[in-house]
């Protein structure tokens, strides 16, 4: 049927309909309502004081506008009570609209009216509804209205909330009495009783027209099952082969040799975290499976010194290694880290091993000089950014690739990477614990490493909470610990879309840091629109201690590692992640000294005061990584709202752990028993995921 003939569509309104992409039956299927309005007695308008809600009734009166300013008047009885519906903006034409003694639906949010016993509905929308057949009967007995997303093109032909959540119904009313046959199954009956989970003719029902909030909750539940469920299908998938079908490498040579120059050339014991993964990373690069990894380490846990070591083991069997950073600054520091330590470990070992830095702007005779290097083979270790994966860079023998900070590159970059090797083992790093569900969904076709356990030295970082107020004491603070020999970062946030004005309050208040705060110090200032080399040279000075105060935007957020430099102040912190927070933190106690970070919150609100208080109860990042994505929900959690990663329309990351954890047990197992999904009773999900997954079909092998 098309959907023109549906109630309150027509050719017009098809043709828009068309444009976001419903262009039959089916396409309802899809929709799932943004929010529920409750409909409501105007008795009760009490209960739902500032609730949003719909009510339905009689216009008794309609005032007109006073003035040019003011709202017209609608009085709306419903046989409990009447109400008074102001209208802003409303022309004289749309006042004619409302006609007296007829029956309307309004939309709304329940607000204090002239006197406190007396409420107001602020208006948001309204549908003209007589109850006259069947179907509009049953549209005014729902106990809950769904609201969906309206797009532009709906918006232009004035498709409202309440006549699109009418619309939908009148589809789904024909979908349920004449072409039940489209609403197609998506799970076998054993993992739908396994679960507990009712069937998806039923979700799709009650998930847009619930009768109570328990049914909506079972509705959602069994669709965010689904969601996570086909997602985990597809890690199941690529990790099978993964591991199956493609042979990689095996870098087989001895390390005993390698372990004992290796230990030379540190001055401290590794931890029992960092020997561990480094066995779980050498087991893996010696079997010829590819390697798919994920290492995972609170700052400071010191994965970077196991990323040197598995580039060794790869350079000890003669391949080449590329070591990918997402920031200019943080490759330089690598690139620094990494040349020290190959030079220590040239000396103890007598090999030649030679590290090559490349990135974005180099000068051009520099650039074809490190190509070359890396062309012919004379450069064994490869760090850098984005450049490194660049059409123009060839490989004598890319064998092994760590990518760090993943989650700021997206598949198709690891996708390159791999295909400038001979299909090399990877290893991704990331300093930011990411709660095991969100890991499980980003990360779902990795194995995982994790360094849970922090160098024996290391005193855990005192964190304060003070107020604008409290400034001053904490300026003398300061000025004691500069004079015991440590040194300070002042960080100001820089967010995107106020860069500008965020930078010069930042450069502000350096120069009052330097002219009355600090008047006898050194003072230096550090900004991401500064060149890498200036920038460079501004954190040499200060490593250097030729600085003993350094202000800065969010720039130092990742890799800076200078041991000496022992108190943080965060101003405006209310405006930072936790999980950013804590990387910023990270910046401090990285030395045998005592650290201190000192949040100065503005203004704050409850949850900001909250938020900030976690900061100064724990050091663990995984515990502040939970509370940020409670408090937060995961796709801001991870700027992936926009990715395509995370896009459910059910499913909800931190409520839905547990359905998570169920699903992938589920997907990984059923494809282990049966990969190319050809049991019986496993053909709904096949049909299922040849309909719905095609750029994944290859993944089956059933294309
Ligand atoms: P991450 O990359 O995990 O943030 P790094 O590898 O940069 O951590 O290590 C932070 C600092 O700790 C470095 O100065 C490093 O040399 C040092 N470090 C690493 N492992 C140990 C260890 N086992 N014992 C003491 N210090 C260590
Ligand atoms: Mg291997």
């Amino acid at each position: 049927m098309d959907i023109k003939y549906l109630k309150g569509v027509g050719e017009k309104r098809a043709e828009a309909f068309k444009k976001i992409g419903i262009t039959s039956l089916e396409d309802f299927i899809r929709v799932i309502p943004r929010l529920y309005v409750k409909r409501v007695n105007i008795r009760e308008e009490r209960n739902h004081y500032a609730d949003v809600v719909v009510i339905y009734g009689k216009v008794m009166d309609v005032e007109p506008a006073a003035k040019m300013n003011q709202p017209i008047k609608i009085f709306l009885n419903d046989g409990t009570g009447t109400i008074e519906i102001p209208i802003f903006g409303a022309t004289e034409f749309r006042s004619k609209q409302f006609r007296l003694h007829e029956n309307y639906l309004f939309y709304g949010k329940v607000a204090e009216g002239w006197s406190s016993t007396k409420y107001k509905l602020d208006y948001k929308d309204h549908l003209k509804l007589e109850g006259k057949d069947e179907l509009e009967r049953k549209f005014l007995k729902l106990p809950f209205i769904p609201v969906y997303q309206i797009q532009g093109e709906l918006k232009k032909l004035f498709i409202k909330p309440l006549l699109l959540a009418r619309i939908v119904h009148s589809a789904f009313s024909v979908i349920y009495h004449q072409r039940s046959d489209i609403i197609k199954e998506t799970l076998n009956e054993n993992i739908r009783d396994s679960m507990n989970l009712m069937s998806k003719r039923e979700a799709i029902a009650k998930i847009n027209f619930p009768m109570n909030e328990s049914e909506r909750e079972t509705a959602r539940k069994r669709n965010a099952f689904d969601e996570l469920f086909y997602l985990e299908m597809i890690m199941a998938f690529k990790k099978r082969m993964i591991k199956n079908e493609t042979k990689g490498i095996s870098f087989k040579s001895e390390i005993k040799k390698l372990s004992e120059n290796f230990v030379k050339c540190i001055d401290f014991e590794l931890t029992g975290a960092q020997k561990r993964v480094i066995n779980e990373i050498y087991q893996d690069m010696k079997s010829d499976n590819v390697m798919n990894r994920l290492l995972q380490g609170d700052v400071g846990s010191g994965k970077t010194l196991v990323a040197i070591y598995a580039m060794l083991i790869a350079a000890e069997n003669e391949y080449q290694s590329a070591f990918m950073c997402p920031t200019e600054l943080l490759a330089e520091q690598h690139f620094h880290t990494i040349s020290d330590f190959i030079e220590k470990f040239n000396q103890v070992s007598g090999k030649d091993y030679k590290v090559a830095f490349l990135v974005g702007g180099q000068k051009k005779r520099l650039r074809e000089q490190i190509y070359q290097d890396i062309r012919l083979g004379k450069a064994q270790f490869i760090v850098g950014t984005h450049a490194l994966i660049q059409e123009a860079v060839e490989y004598k023998n890319l064998g092994f690739a760590i990518i760090d900070e993943q989650h700021k590159f997206g598949v198709l970059q690891r996708a390159k990477l791999k295909e400038k090797g001979l299909n090399p083992d990877v290893l991704v790093m990331t300093a930011t614990p990411i709660p095991r569900t969100l890991s499980l969904t980003i990360y779902g076709d990795l194995d995982v490493s994790v360094i849970d356990e922090m160098p024996l030295h290391r005193k855990p970082v005192k964190t304060f909470l003070r107020e604008e107020a409290e400034k001053k004491n904490v300026y003398g603070f300061i000025k004691d610990e500069i004079k015991k020999g440590r040194q300070v970062y002042f960080v100001y946030p820089l967010i995107e879309e106020s860069e500008k004005m965020d930078l010069k309050s930042a450069e502000e208040n350096y120069q009052i840091l330097k002219k009355r705060v600090f008047p006898d110090l050194q003072v230096g200032m550090i900004h991401g629109r500064m060149f890498w080399y200036e920038k460079d040279e501004v954190m040499r000075d200060f490593k250097d201690k030729k600085m003993n105060v350094l202000v800065s935007t969010t720039v130092i957020e990742v890799g800076i590692d200078i041991p000496n430099a022992t108190i943080m102040v965060i101003e405006d912190a209310q405006r930072f992640g936790l999980s950013q927070l804590h990387q910023l933190r990270g910046r401090v106690g990285r030395g045998s000294e005592q650290s201190y970070c000192i949040l100065v919150g503005k203004n704050l609100d409850d949850i900001s005061k909250r938020r900030l208080e976690i900061m100064c109860e724990t050091t663990d990042g995984f515990k502040i990584a939970e509370a940020d994505m409670e408090i937060r929900g995961p796709g801001e959690f991870y700027g992936l709202r926009q990715s395509g990663e995370l896009n459910f329309q059910a499913a909800d990351l931190y409520r839905d752990r547990e359905l998570l954890l169920k699903a992938r047990d589920i997907a990984f197992k059923l494809v282990d028993e049966d990969p190319q999904l050809r049991k019986p009773e496993n053909q709904i999900i096949r049909n299922y995921f040849i309909a719905n997954y095609k750029d994944s079909l290859y993944l089956m092998k059933i294309a």
